[in-house]
């Protein structure tokens, strides 16, 4: 048995480190539970595992083990279900889990044999990993981790499975299955299952730190109130662009300072919103770039093209209805174009349309002016209030 001990030994170390790397990430996140849950199924296998090798001859440690496995299986599922965006294991599947656990320990207090003891804590392992497994299947919009997630979920599935006539090998009892060798059917069981198990608790470490890089990288990428880019992915974006030739449109909502003073901040956060909500849909590289200012880049569009295109806009949140502001108020937005290729820089583009945007200001606002080419100044004007 000297493997087994050494396996032991390994896999005790491995549990070690996956539940310090749970815990630790968990508590320095601070978002979700899932990794909370993971390291507490963790702690639960180490526990197992040590009775396994110390108190598995006592009537309280194998009493222990009957309680343990299906501990394990609830967190498992539980750091699943989180780790996926599903919903806790319900109340009738815990209770049933809860049930069968009490049915065994009833029955370990009873002349019953050994494999009929132990099948009721196995079964409700069963029952909730496999709860767990099923709703993964239901799961709509399944990603590449999920779908490894649910591959891992039924092979352990499957070795729990295995192990329900089999588990009082491990416990060194006899099983009523003589053709089975005991030692290797444990070296064996311990050994794939410590694979699977590690694995799956791996995929779900890195699935949520995953997430939360995401998320993180979501959040600094974009504006807090409109989803667009910020000025720093704006930024980004314009110095390693990913298009010789296309154009630029500065935009920037017209008295927007008057909106805030007559109907509150949070109508002018609305009118900003619907703003950038029109913008969202002329493709992927709109930026709210300053308070109310709002840069649009397209690629592989003419001066002329892009002129149209924010006349369109112009002229479709001049005509937007605001239920907070009344139909008595006119809000509108000024825009320049620019732009660029080979020869002329998305920043020289850019730095020529917020001159263009300044002329529509000055010109009136409500309109659109086109900065052309090297000319700072603008020359053609398409639309005026
Ligand atoms: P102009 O036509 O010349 O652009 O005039 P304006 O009033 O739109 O421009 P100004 O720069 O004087 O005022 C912009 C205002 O936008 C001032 C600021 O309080 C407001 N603002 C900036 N960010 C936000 C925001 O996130 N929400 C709201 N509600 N207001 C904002
Ligand atoms: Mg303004
Ligand atoms: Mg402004």
């Amino acid at each position: 048995m000297a493997i087994a001990v050494d396996l032991h030994l390994t896999i005790l170390g491995i549990i070690t480190a996956l539940i310090l790397v749970s815990l630790l990430v968990h508590l320095s996140l601070r978002r979700g539970s899932a990794l909370g849950w993971m390291a507490a199924a963790l702690l639960c296998v180490f526990v197992e595992l040590l009775v396994l090798r110390f108190g598995a001859h006592s009537r309280l440690g194998v009493a222990a083990i009957a309680m343990l496995v299906p501990a394990i299986y609830v967190c498992a599922a539980q750091a699943i279900r989180r780790g996926t965006g599903l919903a806790f294991t319900s109340h009738r599947v815990v209770s049933g889990t809860a049930l069968l656990t009490a049915l065994s320990l009833l029955l370990l207090a009873m002349p019953v044999p050994p494999t009929l003891q132990y099948v009721p804590f196995q079964l409700a392992s069963i029952l909730v990993f496999f709860d767990a497994a099923l709703a993964l299947v239901r799961k709509h919009d399944r990603d590449a981790f999920e779908h490894a997630l649910l591959v891992l979920c039924f092979l352990v599935l499957v070795g729990v499975i295995l192990r329900v006539p089999m588990f009082p090998a491990l416990l060194d009892e006899p099983t009523p299955w003589g053709l089975f060798d005991a030692a290797l059917f444990e070296r064996v069981f311990i050994q794939c299952m410590g694979v699977l198990n590690t694995s799956l608790a791996l995929l779900v470490v890195a699935r949520i730190v995953a997430r939360v890089i995401l998320g993180y990288r979501h959040s600094s990428e974009r504006d807090g109130l409109t989803e667009l880019l910020n000025r720093r992915a704006f930024d980004t974006l314009i110095d390693k662009p990913t298009a010789s030739r296309g154009a630029i449109i500065m935009c920037d909502i017209d008295r927007f300072k008057a909106i805030n003073d007559r109907f509150g901040h949070q109508v002018g956060d609305e009118v900003i919103r619907s703003f950038a909500c029109m913008l969202s849909l002329q493709g992927e590289h709109a930026g709210r770039i300053g308070g109310e200012e709002f840069a649009l880049l397209l690629t592989d569009t003419t001066l002329e093209e892009a002129a149209e295109q924010a006349e369109g806009l112009r002229s479709a949140f001049d005509s937007l209805q605001h239920p907070a502001i009344g139909p008595n108020v006119q809000v509108s937005a000024s825009f320049g174009v620019a732009a660029f290729d080979a020869d002329t820089s998305i920043r020289a583009a850019m730095r020529s349309a917020d001159i263009a945007l300044y002329s529509a200001k000055q010109n009136g606002r409500n309109r659109v002016e086109i900065a052309r080419e090297e000319t700072v100044s603008p020359s053609l004007t398409l639309a005026a209030a």
